[in-house]
């Protein structure tokens, strides 16, 4: 049996809750194609920092740089917010990414047709929307210096810098060019071109590039009217590109499409690199108590699949898997509404079906 080395990071709040679950179906999905998963567990965000002072330490980055394929929980909760920035859960998450080189953060936003009734948007408007958002992830205003804060007269001011350089763009797009060819073949990029210089660089960096993908139609849209064109009518889009902050919230509002946050996946490619995680956070206000849903997780651990062991087949049996969870009504608390059908169940409950789903490989048209 082929054996490839996963390092996970279940982090803080419910990331161990949900990572155990992903890893538990994902060791099942690739035994069956013939691949054995070992994993490599560290401490990652506030509970590295609890031991070790620092919230990832260099041997912890060593082994995810030796492995190449990270699976992420989540970090942060309130007890550290007030360390210094450079301490916190979410600079360790940072410098992660950056340090593993992952500048393409991939978000597929689909909505699957047993939780159209669990958005808080109309059914006919989300109904089979299929987005993939290509977020920049190493770069933009979350990486730009000079950062600092000074006084002035007395007034203090803080200080953050949004730079983008023309390959920093082009790497990202390209990623995205490639993603729109092998789907619908339409590119949106998304930018603040009327006001930011850097959308400007953003902008006129994707045009240089655009002649390589005649396949690819690529249009450009204002983040602030893009925000409230995902919400209005989302099935417009198929593959977006965009910046650092842009992502962020733009596919936070995204989420809302599939019902909770707790169902989208992500994959942070940059080179050999993978690192895959969900979108939400530790979500600290129901950690422990069993009832996190761990289906978003486990869609990172099908992305991680595709594309760090280029093994399709067990994608897509993980895939299917949740789709038997939904269609079986079963529900974790963020995502139930009382419809006819459906089930109060809990993270435990649910993994139990996701394994029997995928050892039985059961196949669920979509
Ligand atoms: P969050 O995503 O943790 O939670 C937002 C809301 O969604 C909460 O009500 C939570 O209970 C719910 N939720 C999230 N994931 C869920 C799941 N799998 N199942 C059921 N419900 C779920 O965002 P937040 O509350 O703004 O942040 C909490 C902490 O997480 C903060 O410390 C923040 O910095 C951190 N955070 C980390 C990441 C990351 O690790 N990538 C991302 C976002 C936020």
């Amino acid at each position: 049996m082929k054996k490839v080395n996963v390092v996970t990071l279940p982090g803080d709040g419910i990331g161990p809750e949900v990572t155990s679950v992903a890893v538990e179906v994902l060791k099942e999905a690739c035994r069956h194609e013939g691949v054995e998963i070992s994993v490599s567990e560290h401490l990652f965000g506030g509970i590295s920092y609890e031991k070790h002072g620092v919230p990832v330490t260099d041997e912890t980055l060593e082994s995810c740089k030796k492995s190449k394929i990270v699976l992420l929980g989540a970090v942060g909760g309130p007890q550290w917010d007030n360390l210094s920035a450079d301490k916190r859960p979410e600079a360790g998450l940072l410098k992660l990414r950056k340090e593993l080189g992952v500048y393409a953060n991939l978000r597929p936003i689909q909505v699957y047709p047993s939780l159209a009734g669990a958005s808080t948007i109309k059914e006919d408007v989300i109904a089979e929307t299929d987005i993939l958002i290509v977020r920049e992830l190493t770069g933009g205003v979350y990486f730009g210096e000079p950062r600092y804060t000074s006084e002035e007269n007395g007034d203090p001011y803080s200080v953050d810098t949004m730079k983008y350089s023309r390959s920093e763009v082009q790497r990202v797009s390209r990623v995205a060019f490639e993603a729109a060819q092998k789907r619908d073949g339409r590119l949106c990029s998304v930018d603040k071109a009327n006001v930011l210089e850097s959308s400007r660089m953003w902008r006129k960096s994707i045009l240089e590039i655009a002649g390589d993908y005649p396949d690819v139609e690529l249009s450009h849209m204002l983040v602030d009217n893009c925000a409230m064109q995902i919400i209005r009518d989302p099935k417009q889009f198929d593959v977006m590109v965009t910046g650092n902050l842009f992502g962020d919230i733009l596919s936070d509002a995204a989420s809302m499409l599939t019902g909770s946050l707790g169902m989208l996946p992500s994959a942070s490619l940059g080179g050999e690199n993978g690192l895959y995680e969900p979108v939400h956070g530790s979500a600290p206000d129901i950690a422990g108590q069993g009832i996190a849903n761990p289906l978003a997780a486990v869609a990172s651990a099908a992305l991680l699949c595709r594309y760090s062991l280029n093994l399709e087949s067990a994608a897509q049996n993980i895939e299917n898997a949740i789709q038997t969870v939904l269609k079986n009504g079963l529900r974790t608390a963020d995502l139930y509404t009382e419809e006819p059908g459906t089930t109060l169940s809990n993270t435990q409950e649910i993994a139990h079906l996701l394994l029997k789903a995928v050892s039985e490989r059961e196949m669920v048209s979509f």
